[in-house]
């Protein structure tokens, strides 16, 4: 394959082909490296603009009920102090972010049954009365009855990320969950209305650059109108501890790719990578990337969604928080 014509065929339409999309995984020269990125760049100039959209986070609760290999919260985790947010903090703390001039909140979870599905309709209603802000959601699978409620109730989009296009590897990183409801959850949201974020760990125990593939294909494929992609960061009490962290480098192919297969797709510069890397969001925004997610989760609390250790922004006021990103962008 000759690198001249992939790089001109990523520009023009991005309709890359799986021995295409392996080539340019497999890529190892920095110079080689550089002109895909370059590409990723050029092709979000073209299609989203030189705006960094800007998504405040509050995780509103560490509970929850799965038993992902990979994840700090995991249900059999007992070694960190579980929280919810009360239903009137979250709505005051999103009136507060509204009057920052934040313009989308999203708020995340673990897999929290306490939060039935008329308490969360009733967080979308008070906050979509009370402020402009558009609101998304990240909570995991639940029933289509659920996810219908909340987008009456104003909800607008749903990161939902897919995990692993690979059935097999799928199933080896959630031994309690299924492929096929997954993808299940992800087509029912987008029938139901949703702008949908689908999204992977890049670097994850057991993925190899075949499933990475996987994930191009299914990004090109099924077109999210967002996309999560960080490395994977073992944390110490899963049973994924002592596998390797994702490389930046394969994390920026990956948005690369990402951003050609899609086009206009919103791209996260992910805290996970800025959490592996210090200038991590400003590589990702240079790769592909369009999208930062500042942490608004109350201190104390924050300390506490521990998905994978040394997070980001883990202590940081909001304050603090909202100047510094604006200065890295
Ligand atoms: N329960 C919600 C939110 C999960 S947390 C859901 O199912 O969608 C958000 C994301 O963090 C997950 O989708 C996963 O891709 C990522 N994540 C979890 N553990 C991680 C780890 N150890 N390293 C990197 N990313 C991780």
């Amino acid at each position: 394959m000759n690198l001249d014509i992939l790089i001109q065929k990523c520009e023009s339409t991005g309709a890359l082909s799986r021995d295409e999309i392996l080539y340019a995984l497999n890529l190892d020269s920095k110079t080689d490296i550089a002109r895909l990125i370059g590409a990723a760049d050029a092709v979000r100039k073209a299609n989203c603009g030189d705006d960094v959209q800007i998504r405040a986070l509050v995780e509103i609760s560490n509970t929850c009920a799965r038993q992902c290999l990979y994840c700090g919260i995991r249900a059999p985790n007992t070694h960190i102090h579980r929280y919810r947010m009360p239903p009137d903090e979250i709505v005051e703390l999103a009136k507060e972010l509204d009057q920052k001039g934040l313009r989308t909140i999203v708020m995340q979870s673990g897999e929290d049954p306490y939060y039935t599905a008329e308490m969360v309709a009733d967080i979308i209603g008070k906050i979509k009365r009370d402020t402009q802000m558009a609101v998304t959601l990240c909570f995991g699978e639940r029933p289509e009855s659920d996810y219908r409620l909340w987008k009456q109730a104003g909800a607008d989009r749903y990161l939902l990320r897919h995990e692993a296009a690979n059935r097999e590897l799928y199933k080896a990183l959630h031994p309690d969950s299924d492929y096929g409801q997954r993808m299940h959850c992800l087509h029912i949201l987008r029938r139901l209305g949703y702008q949908v974020g689908a999204g992977c760990m890049i670097g994850a125990p057991g993925q190899g650059v075949e499933h990475l593939a996987d994930d191009i294909e299914y990004f090109r494929d099924f077109q999210p109108d967002m996309a999560g992609i960080g490395p994977y960061i073992p944390h110490p009490d899963t049973p994924f501890a002592d596998h390797p962290t994702g490389t930046v480098e394969m994390t920026l192919k990956m948005v690369a790719l990402t951003r050609i297969v899609t086009r206009n797709a919103l791209l996260p510069a992910t805290t996970a990578i800025g959490s592996i890397e210090e200038r991590g969001r400003e590589m990702a925004l240079e790769a592909g990337a369009d999208v930062v997610m500042p942490n608004y989760t109350p201190l104390k609390y924050r300390v506490h969604y521990e998905i994978y250790p040394n997070k980001r922004c883990i202590t940081e006021d909001p304050a603090h928080c909202d100047s510094c990103m604006r200065l890295r962008i």
